[in-house]
């Protein structure tokens, strides 16, 4: 994953209803979406480590393929927590060390973070949220609800381009809306 997948997928975690994990299948595909956020292997890490500022090596168990339904629930809330900002505190242990690595996008020393998978993903949740070239990309969606009229979709999502809606499926309700109202 690049760094606008990692920040996407962050944003779709926090905010998917994880009931549909009951379906085992739900359950594989998100822990191989999860491992991916982590993985290493012919990633080019440096745009991630330049926005980030970190490194992140899970390395403990449970590793992201291995987590379970509760675990995913658990760690939702902790993200949402963070994602609302005030919301408290959600704390987090993992070891940090510097490494000299030359050539690495021109950074000459970078932060390795190892630890638990939960910590170093709502760490990674903290900054994305935080850092403020990313947050400048997030929006909140201003389509009307699918279900609930009154209410606005409100998901939280990375804009791309001139994106103004969350989801295709929202942007499509709102062109139906309009067409609608013409007629
Ligand atoms: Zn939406």
């Amino acid at each position: 994953m690049n760094l606008d997948e990692k920040i996407s997928f962050i944003l779709r975690f926090a905010q998917m209803d994880l009931t549909a994990l009951r379906r085992s299948s739900a359950l594989e595909h998100l822990r191989a979406q999860f491992h991916e956020f982590f993985m290493r292997k012919g990633e080019d890490l440096t745009s991630t480590v330049k926005a980030l500022g970190f490194l992140a090596i899970a390395d403990e168990s449970p590793k992201p393929e291995e987590f379970t339904q509760d675990q995913f629930e658990s760690l939702q809330k902790e993200t949402m927590r963070l994602m609302n900002g005030g919301g408290g505190e959600v704390p987090v242990t993992t070891q940090v060390s510097t490494v000299a690595l030359p050539g690495f996008g021109g950074i000459p020393t970078i932060m390795l973070m190892k630890g638990p998978t939960r910590a170093l993903f709502l760490l990674s949740c903290s900054l994305v949220l935080t850092r403020p070239e990313i947050a400048a990309r997030l929006r909140r969606c201003p389509a009307r609800h699918a279900r609930q009229p009154g209410r606005k979709c409100d998901k939280m999502f990375l804009r791309i381009r001139k994106q103004q809606f969350c989801s295709k499926t929202c942007a499509n309700r709102v062109s139906k809306q309009k067409e609608r109202g013409r007629t």
